[in-house]
């Protein structure tokens, strides 16, 4: 289930929002009593409870768990055996407070099933003290049992999905923090009781939780099950990502039973070996993480191991992961068409990359693909990197001899020329986003402007270049073809190339 908590501070905008709630589809609500100023029990519960036309959870949540409620301890857990008498479907008690709540006067009736929860707000304890934890809150009298602990590292989460696993009851399991956002998003793939979602990403009550609509539609929530292939784009920060919006966009209108996740990874060599290669069908990989990608893969496609970049992850039917990498022949492909409409409106110099002069700035990643991918089309390239030892070891590995290197301080000045130039540092990148990597006046000395940028689509360094006269070609062209090949990996089936097109400018709007 789906289950947003209503926070408003007055009974007349929490029933409003109770409302609202109803409307957008959540399955569940959760009445957070302790967000409403002066709240009285006697007065003020019956009309929340009859707004609501759906199940519904009553939390009065004390401060010393988190809430805003400071209130006498027998009074917060006699309105929550109050709520449950009136007939709440669900009450939320603190396991702390279990024993003083069901020894108090008055029986939880059976049709109020009681949620025992737990939070841990600065990390996620080690599964042996997680699994007591639940034992006892079972024990205790808990119907539900919920546990939300701080996610510090993606790898804590594997703990946190354990609970689910163990399928010893009822249970809400909560990676909190961005680290822990797969816990939220892959709920009902591991058979979770309910997830949280906000009605909109202002109202998130915690960094990490999506919001209705983009568990149901991008996280494809009511499709996901035990047998559901999960995949997800490994980056640091990947909150921008627009991978999750085109790859489910693909998974559904391919009839794909798959999810895709962003997924904040900080050690990806970690990260596979505690639960990514067992959980995961296959991963986009982005910054920072390609060459890792390529040292953690069991077997690597040629293309990729000789650009030295994977950004692609996946598993074979011997539960072994291939790389690969999709960027190279996306970006190639992308610049030979700037230059061919160039060419058709009548613009000077060659309509390919062949014989073409390609100044690539960075040589990470992205540099790497796209200085392989220039060359085996015939381009000669020059590489320019802020660390020159990077560009000097690239050049050198460029077969042919068709690379060279600059310093960056010869490219500042305006002494390199090409018919194209390549952007592939960040810089310029959300959040950024006014930077260029390069000053507008050096623009002068190419035809074609390409920036691998692509949040935002209209960077600084491509409105530049257009004043200086230059056709220019974004990152969302690189971008979508990078991910149609990824897609055709990751499902084996032809990738519906417009609904991701669209997925992705729809996503950018955002
Ligand atoms: P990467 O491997 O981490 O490489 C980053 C590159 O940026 C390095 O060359 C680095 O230089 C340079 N750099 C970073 N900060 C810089 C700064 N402040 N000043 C100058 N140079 C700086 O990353 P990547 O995977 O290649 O990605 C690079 C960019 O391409 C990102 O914006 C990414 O979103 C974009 N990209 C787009 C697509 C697409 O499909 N459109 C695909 C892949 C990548 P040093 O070597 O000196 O550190």
């Amino acid at each position: 289930m789906i289950c947003t908590s209503v926070t408003a501070t007055t009974v007349k905008a929490f029933v409003e929002e109770i409302a609202e709630a109803v409307a957008s589809g959540v399955d569940i609500v959760e009445l957070r009593l302790d967000y409403i100023k002066d709240f009285d029990a006697e007065r003020d519960l019956e009309p929340l409870m009859q707004a609501c036309q759906i199940p519904y959870i009553v939390t009065f949540r004390p401060q010393w768990e988190g809430g805003n409620y400071d209130g006498p301890e027998p009074q917060r857990l006699a309105t929550l055996k109050f709520a449950a008498l009136k007939g709440a479907p669900y009450i939320d008690v603190e396991y702390e407070a279990a024993h003083c709540f069901f020894a108090g006067a008055g029986e939880v009736p059976v049709s109020t099933s009681v949620i025992l929860s737990h939070h841990n707000f600065s990390e996620t304890p080690d599964l042996d003290t997680l699994r007591s934890k639940a034992r006892a809150m079972r024990a205790a009298g808990a119907d539900i049992v919920k546990i939300a602990a701080l996610a510090n590292d993606i790898t804590d989460c594997d703990r946190i999905l354990a609970l689910l696993r163990d399928n010893t009851g009822p249970t809400i399991a909560l990676a909190m923090g961005e680290r822990g956002q797969l816990v939220r998003l892959l709920a009902a793939r591991y058979g979770g009781f309910l997830t949280f979602a906000a009605m909109s990403p202002s109202r998130a009550s915690a960094p990490g939780q999506p919001t209705v609509q983009q568990l149901r539609s991008t996280f494809r929530f009511a499709r996901q099950q035990a047998d559901t292939a999960a995949f997800g784009v490994i980056g640091n920060p990947v909150s921008h990502s627009r991978s999750p919006a085109i790859h489910n966009a693909a998974f559904e209108a391919l009839g794909f039973n798959g999810v895709y996740v962003p997924l904040l990874v900080d050690d990806l060599p970690l990260f596979l070996d505690t639960f990514g290669r067992r959980d995961f069908q296959g991963f986009s990989v982005t910054i920072p993480h390609k060459e890792a990608a390529l040292a953690a893969a069991d077997s690597v496609d040629d293309v990729a191991q000789s650009i030295g970049a994977v950004n692609t992850l996946v598993r074979q039917p011997d539960g072994t992961f291939r790389g690969y990498n999709t960027d190279w022949s996306a970006a190639v492909a992308a610049i030979e068409r700037g230059l061919a409409d160039t060419a058709a409106g009548g613009g000077a110099g060659p309509a390919s990359l062949d014989g073409a002069t390609v100044v690539v700035l960075g040589a990470g990643g992205a540099g790497r693909a796209l200085a392989f991918g220039s060359a085996s089309r015939g381009a000669k390239v020059i590489i320019v990197n802020r660390n020159r030892a990077r560009a000097k070891a690239l050049a050198a590995a460029v077969p042919g001899g068709a690379a060279e290197y600059v310093g960056m301080e010869e490219m500042v000045a305006g002494q390199v020329a090409g018919d194209v130039l390549v952007n592939t540092t960040s810089v310029g990148m959300h959040p950024q986003s006014e930077e260029s990597p390069v000053p507008p006046g050096v623009l002068f000395h190419f035809r074609l402007v390409f920036d691998a940028v692509y949040t935002p689509r209209d960077t600084r360094l491509l409105r530049d270049a257009r004043s200086a006269g230059c056709a220019t070609v974004d990152g969302v062209r690189m971008f979508v073809g990078q991910a149609l090949e990824q897609s055709r990996l990751f499902t084996g089936q032809e990738p519906p190339a417009d609904v991701m097109e669209a997925a992705m400018l729809q996503a950018a709007q955002h």
